[in-house]
């Protein structure tokens, strides 16, 4: 691994020439930056690399890290985005914490937002995840239940619905996911035809982001390639 300087480069030649290769647009995808267990320090280094948008998995860390002095002190536009499972009784904190909150997975959760939300006087970026694998331990909307969430979440007033996420079963081969990022820009077409807009795809961590931008991705979530192994 070089330093994260060299590894956010990499990465970005990486969004690039998979981009290039599927003909689509390179500033098409953004490329979030996911700091879970990772420290201010190296957050730091992240920002002075350009990096603008970071992803954290568990709201407590994430407050900490957010409104950790050190941070708080960098200059420019920043964006943290929740990349993890969401329990209703932290909601509060990730709508005063979150610009993009990439984990709704049920109507409960969606409402309670919508409260905490209103409240604050935001409206809060949401994307819905899916659930594409059987795999218990994966959060996620079934595909059965997606039609009517964003149904619902699409009547809510200060929810934003911006696209769909999703965490496919870890395969050595990176090839052996792409049925389950194309499934998702499927179930994106098709609630599209349905009548709502859903721009965003979040799909693609270190090992299968090319394949993820290849099949539509317009988030990447990335750790490991930049900050290295956890
Ligand atoms: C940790 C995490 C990532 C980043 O994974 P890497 O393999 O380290 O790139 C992406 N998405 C989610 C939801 C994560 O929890």
């Amino acid at each position: 691994m070089g330093s994260i300087f060299d590894n956010i480069k990499d990465v970005r030649r990486g969004i690039t020439e998979a981009a290039m290769k599927a003909g689509r647009s390179p500033d098409k995808v953004q490329l979030i930056a996911v700091t879970k267990t990772v420290g201010a320090a190296a957050v730091i280094e992240a920002i002075e690399s350009g990096i603008q948008v970071f992803g954290e998995n568990r709201v407590q860390e994430a407050k900490k890290k957010i409104l950790s002095d050190e941070i708080l002190a960098m200059p420019g536009k920043i964006e943290w985005h929740l990349i993890g499972h969401l329990q209703k009784n932290k909601a509060k904190d990730a709508v005063q914490l979150f610009a993009v909150i990439h984990t709704v997975d049920s109507v409960e959760l969606a409402e309670e937002l919508d409260r905490q939300a209103e409240k604050i006087g935001k409206i809060q970026r949401v994307l819905v995840q899916v659930k594409l694998s059987a795999e218990e331990t994966k959060s996620g909307v079934t595909e059965k239940g997606l039609p009517e969430l964003l149904e619902k979440i699409a009547q809510l007033k200060h929810l934003w619905l911006e696209g769909l996420m999703t965490i496919p079963p870890y395969r050595d081969n990176a090839r052996d996911v792409v049925p389950y990022f194309r499934r998702l820009r499927e179930l994106r077409d098709e609630a599209e035809t349905a009548g709502l807009s859903l721009p965003e795809l979040s799909m693609g961590m270190s090992h299968d982001y090319e394949a993820a931008i290849e099949e539509g991705a317009t988030m990447v979530r990335i750790g490991t390639a930049i900050f290295g192994e956890r």
